[in-house]
């Protein structure tokens, strides 16, 4: 089910439960419940921590995420002065998850952490201003300069 809701295409699906874990396994996840949303994040950070184009992230409520082993925290701070957590495995140096500041009761995980994550379908791209000239947009989804939030 697609429903559109202040800007954002919220998703839902019959079983949310969903795993991941970093290269290493130190740390492991369970969502709960359903993906709120799906976006690629052109930003130079995500560029800089993933090491490669783009980040894909999973918004899922705070409160649906159970987590084993512990994360480090790089506190970032995003253009306009708005802090940003990002959580990543101290022993392989994966990303785990981000947390800005508008949004402190959402977490948003870097897709590329989950078991599967062949369901996901990005809505929203952010900070297309800074994407790689070689990267193509995705069809259909809303495109914005900067941030949506
Ligand atoms: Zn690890
Ligand atoms: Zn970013």
């Amino acid at each position: 089910m697609i429903r559109f809701s202040g800007g954002i295409i919220m998703t839902a699906d019959d079983n949310p439960s969903k795993t991941g874990r970093c290269l290493c396994g130190a740390v492991g996840y369970e969502i709960l419940g359903p993906v709120q949303m799906t976006a690629i994040c052109h930003c130079r950070n995500c560029q800089r921590q993933s090491g490669t184009a783009y980040s894909v992230i999973a918004g899922i409520l705070r409160s649906d995420y159970r987590q084993t082993g512990e994360t480090r925290i790089f506190h970032d701070t995003g253009d306009s002065g708005r802090r940003v957590e990002r959580h990543f495995c101290g022993g392989c140096g994966s990303p785990i998850l981000s947390i800005i500041e508008p949004l402190p009761e959402m977490l948003f995980i870097k897709a590329g952490t989950l078991d599967d994550s062949t369901e996901l379908q990005p809505a929203v791209e952010v900070y297309c201003d800074s994407a790689m000239p070689y990267v193509p947009l995705v069809p259909g989804t809303q495109k914005f300069p900067k941030s949506n939030v």
